[in-house]
């Protein structure tokens, strides 16, 4: 199959699908999305076709079945663009591999030690059928086909430094005792939870860390040892800012991105929602920006400093990416060097 056949492919189920949903055959729509699910796909042939915005917006199709092949193909479809991403060279990667980490926390009855352990699985599936992966998520952790949901302007990782772990033992560092045991492994476990998969000095993954520990302690510990309710918080942290399949979460903590104060207020619920909700997100703006970059007629103006060259030449458009509640987002080009950013 040439690239040019594959195109002209998915359109013509694009206009198969448009038709099903117009005349509300679930059926017909199912059948249509199951063979689409069969394609790889390049973020150049998304863009083309606009069909990663079209099956985003049947995530939230009536029908469950529907919304939630959608959701499969969109995560898989994220998974072969970000894999395109991470290897140029390769851009009709014809295999996904999909990494699933089990991480266990134990606080003994005692209270003094925690150990930590954890487990990766590896799923490989071949893109020219549907994967096996099993989808069904739990609050608490989140299935993805996409190892790192990271933006495509973070720099990609290498499936090498994804097992790495780092420590305060391993990066050297002292962590500044609270005077007590177990207070001062909860900073090491946050500490080693925030530090995965992260580039970041460690300073800030320690200040992060040891913020975290002191707000929760304070907050649910009334009588000044570390309770109960104490160690759950801690443990539950340090499972959601591990897992592997949570990369924004964690990396939207260390940035600043999300306050510590406020992530401390997160439940369960809340890291699992704020995660989908980055990714689904930051695939829109993907195929948005891609999209509409492709396209001469922007307003130009000399309003923007491009970081790149310094010039001021540049194209932008507006649009509003989030709820109407919110600012809308500029998305600039740089007519000089070609540099794109984007604000809100
Ligand atoms: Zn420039």
């Amino acid at each position: 199959m040439g690239a040019a056949n594959i195109e002209q492919d998915i359109l013509d189920l694009k206009k198969s699908l448009q038709d099903a949903q117009s005349k509300g055959s679930t059926t017909t729509l199912l059948d249509l999305l199951r063979q689409l699910s069969k394609f790889t796909v390049t973020a150049a042939l998304l863009r083309k076709t606009e069909m990663g915005l079209f099956v985003n917006k049947m995530k939230t199709h009536a029908d469950n079945e529907v919304s939630r092949l959608a959701k499969d193909i969109v995560r898989n479809w994220k998974a072969q663009v970000t894999k395109e991403a991470a290897s140029p060279s390769s851009t009709t990667s014809s295999s996904t591999t999909t990494t699933t980490t089990t991480v266990k926390a134990e606080v003994s009855k005692s209270g003094s030690s925690i150990k930590a352990s954890s487990t990766t699985t590896t799923i490989s599936s071949s893109s020219s059928s549907r994967p096996t992966v099993e989808t069904k998520s739990s609050p608490a952790q989140i299935q993805s086909s996409s190892r790192d949901g990271s933006s495509a302007a973070s720099s990609p990782r290498t499936p090498t430094d994804a097992g790495k772990d780092r420590t305060v033992r391993s990066d050297g560092i002292r962590v500044k005792t609270t005077g007590n045991d177990v207070r001062d492994r909860c900073i090491e476990m946050l500490y080693q939870a925030l530090g995965t998969n992260s580039n970041a000095e460690s300073e800030r993954l320690l200040k992060k860390a040891t913020n975290i520990e002191s707000i929760v302690f304070k907050n649910l510990s009334p009588d000044g040892s570390p309770s109960q309710n104490y160690k759950a918080k801690i443990r539950s942290f340090f499972m959601n800012l591990r897992d592997r399949n949570n990369p924004m979460l964690r990396e939207a903590v260390v940035s600043g991105d999300v306050k510590v104060e406020d992530f401390c207020e997160y439940t369960t619920q809340d890291m699992a929602s704020a995660e989908a909700k980055a990714r689904d997100r930051e695939l829109q703006l993907q195929n948005m920006f891609a999209a509409k970059g492709a396209e001469p007629q922007q307003a130009e103006t000399d309003m923007f400093k491009c970081g790149k060259c310094k010039g001021r030449k540049c194209r932008y458009y507006q649009m509003q990416t989030r709820s109407a509640d919110e600012p809308m987002t500029t998305f600039v080009t740089c007519i000089n060097c070609d540099n794109r950013w984007k604000f809100s």
